[in-house]
């Protein structure tokens, strides 16, 4: 029996949620997470997950992971610098760095960690943080996890930023300060405008973190949004995931040898939580030599994307400000919203709806993430249901 004071707190909290219909029940897939998935004896064209490359189930990365597993056991033993830093876990960070054309790259077991990790230990108290308003809720608690003041500047807005900037620097109260952004924003699917905002850094003398958890792999030749932009030169730090494109788990900071050594000396997941597993480096390590290799995977996610962005918007959905295969299909009103996710699902469509409080209120939207794996009988199948849909509801003619 949990203690009555807080189990009477936490069902009042769950009959809150509930009543705002921000509850979210999880439904368990009975496959793999792929362009088609199962759930509930069901089968649904799968627009929800981030596999963006169909990685997660290739075979030449799912035999590094077995390779590996047989090698070296399921688990690393320990936490990086005790002794649980295995030959795998050099090697992939030396593969990252040559990938990303940064001097050195420090792995993590997850994305959501590098920014409990690198944020901390960078900035602290006497320093501030310019950040996105629209920056992802990792990059929100890392800026926490610091005594550093954070200033948040409006979603992209290069005036407010370049103006908070000369503010901070002006004032003299900051011995360091940074400027972070998500490199590609996964509600939207625009991309930030890191040219700008590496000029607004040097201008003011500011540290450059981007997290480029969307971009990679996908932007860039899969390099990400720095590269994207020609810019390795002019970040400081770049954060990326192997949850994602990459088809594993795991996250990254790619950034110069002198940061590397201090997040390896000095940010606490690194030191206080158990290293990636010998499957994950192995198969993270044959996704970025898949990568290297050819483009063939991106180009197809690429024209998936353009195939179903342009199917949308033929049927006269709008899809936002999105550059990116992030598929936004804009709705609008919530309720309406849930409706449409439901309808879609009820013809064998699996992409959610994204209401308030994650994004604005009255810009309800179902979230569409094509991926190199989907066939054009799959995005024709969630077109037709788009355009019954929409039509039942009334809003396309
Ligand atoms: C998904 C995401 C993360 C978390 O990455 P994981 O590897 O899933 O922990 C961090 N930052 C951004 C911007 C993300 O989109």
């Amino acid at each position: 029996m949990a203690n009555a004071t807080l189990s009477s707190f936490i069902q009042a909290q769950l009959a809150d949620l509930k009543a705002k219909g921000l509850y979210n029940t999880i439904e368990p897939l009975e496959s793999a997470n792929g362009p088609v998935i199962r759930m509930g004896g069901r089968t649904f064209v799968n627009l929800s997950s981030n596999n963006y490359l169909g990685l997660a189930t290739d075979k030449r990365l799912v035999d590094a992971a077995v390779q590996a597993t047989i090698r070296f056991g399921v688990g690393s033993g320990a936490v990086r610098t005790i002794n649980g830093t295995l030959t795998l876990h050099v090697d992939l960070e030396e593969k990252l760095a040559a990938f990303k054309g940064t001097e050195a790259a420090v792995a993590y077991p997850s994305g959501f960690n590098c920014n409990m990790a690198a944020i901390s230990a960078v900035m602290g108290d006497g320093d501030a943080i310019l950040s996105d308003e629209l920056n992802h809720a990792s990059i929100i608690d890392g800026c926490r996890l610091t005594k550093a003041k954070v200033i948040r500047y409006a979603h992209s807005d290069m005036d407010d930023l370049r103006e908070k900037a000369r503010e901070a620097r002006e004032s003299g109260q900051y011995a360091k300060i940074m400027i972070i952004t998500d490199g590609v924003f996964s509600m939207d699917g625009d991309i930030a405008k890191l040219p700008e905002i590496v000029d607004i850094a040097e201008t003011y003398d500011l540290i450059t973190y981007v997290d480029d958890a969307h971009g990679s792999g996908v932007l860039g030749g899969g390099a990400g949004t720095v590269k994207h932009f020609g810019l390795q030169e002019r970040v400081d730090l770049q954060i990326g995931t192997l949850s994602k494109a990459v088809g594993v788990v795991g996250g990254y900071v790619a950034c110069s040898q002198t940061i590397a050594d201090w997040l390896k000396a000095r940010s606490r997941p690194f030191l206080f939580s158990t290293s990636l597993p010998p499957g994950a480096v192995a198969a993270s390590i044959a996704a970025i030599d898949r990568l290297q290799e050819s483009r063939e995977l991106q180009d197809r996610l690429w024209s998936n994307a353009r195939y179903l962005q342009n199917g949308l918007r033929e049927l006269g959905f709008s899809i936002g400000s999105t550059a990116t295969p992030i598929t936004p299909c804009m709705i609008g009103d919530e309720d309406v919203t849930q409706r449409f996710s439901a309808m879609l699902h009820e013809q064998g469509v699996y992409a959610k709806a994204i209401v308030f409080p994650t994004v604005p209120k009255g810009t309800g939207r179902i979230r569409n993430m094509p991926t190199a794996e989907h066939t054009p009988e799959m995005l024709d199948q969630a077109l037709a249901a788009y355009e019954k849909t929409g039509r039942a509801l009334g809003m396309i003619g």
